[in-house]
């Protein structure tokens, strides 16, 4: 069945993203709980159906790991693309939440000086065994994707991995489309870069982008590290500039976890984060790792760590309005 906007309740916005707006929605029909995601594009209507087509070979991206696809139609020239909706959210924002770190106690008043507790700079971000349990789903999701479907994501980042309270963990906003691809190349300069040294090499001398399937596997790993600290792995004076990030991606030496992670962690992060793309692990070795092999013996209370994260990040907001309404 297709979709059209008028079987459609719209709720409140989910997020902004580089390219549009993600809404809650609820499919009248069906009575099932949707994201829709409005991207706008300058675009006439040849090229419009023409996305909307590519878009079609999404309904048979069906695994536990990836978001499900319901639909997408177009009006004037904007695309609508409808998806299942993840009650959690991406991951980008449950990192910061999801510490084991005890957090401040709120009502301790903070020294003359010091930000607000929710405002100290946090050192945590998600404990071992939910990052494993996270990125073991992302690398299956992955390996689906390429040996079933032929797809590579190409936007392997933690804003593109969604959680549910049920402790499920799935891809989205991969590439299927090569038009929508191209129209939205040009606006793409996010400012926090995940793109592989060899991606960055090809973009900047304008040569054929040299993109292969390794180059999410760098991107995997670049997330890994994120998830675990629970802020973008290169330094701020970094990617404070556009230049000295993708320099940094380039020449430096790669980034690794932080110490307190396991040694089958670390070597796992390490396997993806090798900056020639050829000596990169692929998803059947990293699925094979001890780091990821550990995680399927194990039992991880994921519905539990995904509702302490979300209770966090709800009495950290609400401490912040409360600061701001008393200030
Ligand atoms: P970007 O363009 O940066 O990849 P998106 O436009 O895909 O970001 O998404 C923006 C935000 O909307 C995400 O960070 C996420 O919090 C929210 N979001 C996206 N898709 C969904 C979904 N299916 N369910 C719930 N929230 C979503």
């Amino acid at each position: 069945f297709a979709i059209t906007m008028d079987q459609l309740q719209l709720y409140e916005d989910l997020g902004k993203g580089n390219y549009g707006t993600v809404k809650k929605v609820l499919h009248k029909p069906t009575n099932v709980a949707m994201a829709m995601k409005e991207i706008r594009l300058e675009l006439d209507q040849a090229k419009l159906n023409a996305i909307i087509m590519e878009l079609d070979i999404l309904h048979r991206a069906v695994a536990p790991e990836i978001v499900e696809f319901y639909g997408a139609f177009f009006i004037e020239s904007c695309v609508y693309y409808c998806m299942e909706y993840m009650d959690a959210g991406s991951m980008d924002k449950l990192q910061t939440y999801g510490s084991d770190n005890p957090l401040l106690p709120s009502d301790s008043s903070p020294p003359d000086g010091e930000p607000a507790p929710f405002l100290r700079k946090r050192t945590g971000g998600v404990p071992e065994v939910v990052l494993a349990r996270v990125v073991g789903s992302m690398t299956r999701g992955l390996g689906f994707l390429k040996d079933e479907l032929q797809i590579i994501h190409r936007d392997v980042k933690p804003t593109n991995v969604l959680v549910n309270r049920r402790g499920q963990v799935k891809l989205c906003d991969f590439g299927v489309s090569g038009q929508l691809e191209k129209s939205l190349a040009k606006t793409n300069i996010g400012c926090q870069s995940y793109m592989a040294p060899e991606r960055i090499r090809s973009e900047s001398l304008h040569t054929s982008p040299t993109y292969t399937v390794s180059s999410d596997v760098w991107s995997l790993g670049l997330s890994t590290i994120e998830m675990a600290l629970g802020h973008y792995p290169y330094p701020p004076e970094t990617y404070s500039n556009v230049f000295a990030q993708l320099t940094a991606i380039v020449h430096g030496d790669p980034p690794e976890l932080p110490d307190g992670f396991s040694d089958a962690a670390k070597d796992w992060v390490s396997r993806c984060m090798v900056k020639r793309a050829e000596d990169r692990a692929s998803y059947q070795e990293l699925l094979k790792h001890p780091f990821l092999q550990q995680d399927r013996t194990r039992t991880v209370d994921m519905v539990g760590w995904v509702a302490r994260a979300l209770e966090n990040r709800d009495r950290m907001h609400k401490e912040k309005e409360d600061q701001n309404g008393s200030s």
